[in-house]
């Protein structure tokens, strides 16, 4: 832990905002606002009149960095945002000339950076405007502002009526189950093997929530644009149950197939079998996911995925071969033991391959996941390397006819960095939009799933999570599913929104 002691400030409400920008620098920081030995000291002075606010934070023996804010007629509110904005923008550069670590980011540490232009758009601020308050605000570079504008452009190509599909629903669909559990993984996923008990009770309560939940749309005649079955690996349960289960689908959702997109996590290769993919024929399912992560045999043992290269290979021809032509691949940069080498024979591999999507995530240390309880054990890339290694898939993905369309950041991701998808030109995730932008209900069903509701008026994120392991889930399921159906009343139905 590294603590950062701070004197010239007093207000409490400060420290986990600076907490979050230490930690863009230092593993795990504590501030206090009292001198201490250890650690590192950093003094702030502040001054302000009637119509400004000076702050200047500086390490002793290094330059003073200082950021000026303009006060006149502000509510409380925003007098404090501002305040706190001056803090944060000069504590970053105070930091960045202290590790010689330039965040590209700046201080922004939310996860949905796009979401922020997707405003100004929506407000009507010209996109040079709007890209002079994101650095004015947020200190962020013109590479990354360049990145959100050209996601932003993709997805309004993809999607005209993006702003008004507030008025429709998109269904995540959550299957707790994996062939194995992950390293790095802290998803709702349970071994299946030995399980089969489990799995039935609860694909008995899912069936239900589907009915329940699709019954209250036709009633209220409101459609829904994406599906995406998620977990957990969907693809864990028998070729019967998946059939079953999207027969259920359409017996009890409005209109299936003028549903937008129809997507399945197909994740871990060693779960696709031909008869599974027939089933997803059958059904019109027409985009999954099969991710490799690596294509190096001793990252996949060491990160706990029980599959072969060759069998994410095979699969993927064998996906192809029944007709799926819309596959999305998932890779990792900095798994451990992985560098610049180990991420060149991952895209060469890829290279043969040409899904019509990859993912790109930097791997994250989350809390709960083994990788992080046992963090000694997993060793990792340096920062630079880490963002060479995204530099070359960003050149790699532009070589190949790939466009950005979406980004989302996480906490403790290496480097800083992001996730991005990319995508051959219109065979972009409309899901994935949806999802990261948060301009549209998704309605959570299963295990873990978590549904987020947006006030079609006020734009307002109501979020309800689903129990995460499936006993508690088989015990509640009805319960939950009620306490759904009353919050899309009060999202769809209150006088307000008609
Ligand atoms: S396959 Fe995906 S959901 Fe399953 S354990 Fe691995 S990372 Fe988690």
């Amino acid at each position: 832990m590294k603590i950062i002691s701070i004197s010239g400030l007093t207000d409490e409400r400060f420290i986990r905002p600076l907490e979050h920008i230490g930690n863009l620098f230092f593993e795990d920081t504590k501030v206090v606002f009292e001198r201490k030995e250890e650690g590192l000291h950093i003094d702030f002075k502040v001054e302000s009149d009637e119509k400004t606010f000076t702050v200047s934070g500086q390490v002793e023996g290094e330059s003073p960095f200082i950021c000026t804010k303009n006060i006149t007629e502000l509510t409380e509110k925003e007098y404090f945002r501002q305040i706190k904005n001056a803090i944060s923008q000069s504590y970053l550069m105070v930091l960045e000339n202290h590790t010689g670590m330039i965040q590209k980011w700046g201080i922004l540490t939310g996860i949905r950076p796009t979401k922020l232009l997707h405003r100004h758009i929506q407000n009507n601020v010209p996109a040079e405007e709007a890209h002079q308050a994101l650095k004015d605000e947020y200190l962020i570079s013109d590479e990354k502002i360049a990145l959100m504008q050209k996601i932003i452009a993709r997805q309004l190509t993809v999607i005209p009526d993006l702003y008004d599909l507030k008025k429709e629903v998109s269904i995540y669909i959550g299957i707790p189950f994996c062939p194995t559990k992950c390293a790095y993984c802290t998803f709702p996923a349970y071994a299946i093997n030995g399980r089969q008990g489990s799995v039935t009770s609860f694909l008995g309560g899912l069936h239900y929530e589907m009915n329940q939940i699709g019954e209250w749309l036709k009633k209220n005649n409101i459609r829904i644009t994406t599906v995406y079955y998620g977990g957990g690996t969907p693809t864990s349960i028998t070729a019967e149950e998946m059939d079953m289960l999207y027969e259920q689908m359409h017996a009890s959702f409005p209109d299936v197939d003028e549903i937008r997109e129809l997507t399945v996590e197909a994740g871990r290769p060693d779960t696709i079998t031909p008869e599974k993919l027939a089933v997803l024929n059958k059904w019109k399912i027409d985009r999954i996911s099969i991710n490799p992560q690596s294509y190096t045999q001793e990252t996949l043992k060491a990160i706990g995925r029980h599959h072969t290269v060759e069998e994410t290979i095979d699969k993927y021809h064998l996906a192809r071969k029944h007709g799926m032509n819309n596959i999305n691949m998932d890779l990792i940069i900095g798994l451990p033991g992985e560098g610049i080498k180990e991420f060149q024979h991952t895209l060469d591999h890829t290279e043969a391959l040409m899904p019509e999507s990859l993912t790109v995530h930097t791997l994250s240390f989350k809390r709960a996941s083994e990788m992080t309880r046992n963090r000694a054990k997993y060793k990792v890339a340096e920062r630079s390397e880490v963002e060479s290694m995204m530099h070359m898939a960003e050149k790699w993905t532009k070589d190949f006819g790939y466009v950005p369309y979406y980004l989302y950041r996480q906490k403790n991701i290496l480097g800083n960095l992001e996730n991005v998808g990319y995508s051959k030109p219109n065979k972009e995730s409309i899901y994935n939009i949806m999802m990261m932008e948060e301009l549209q209900t998704v309605i959570g069903i299963g295990c873990g799933a978590s549904s987020k509701f947006i006030h079609p008026v006020t734009g307002k994120i109501t979020q309800f999570s689903n129990p995460k392991d499936p006993k508690t889930y088989n015990e509640s399921f009805e319960e939950y599913t009620n306490r759904k159906i009353a919050l899309l009343n009060e999202h769809f139905l209150s006088e307000e929104v008609k």
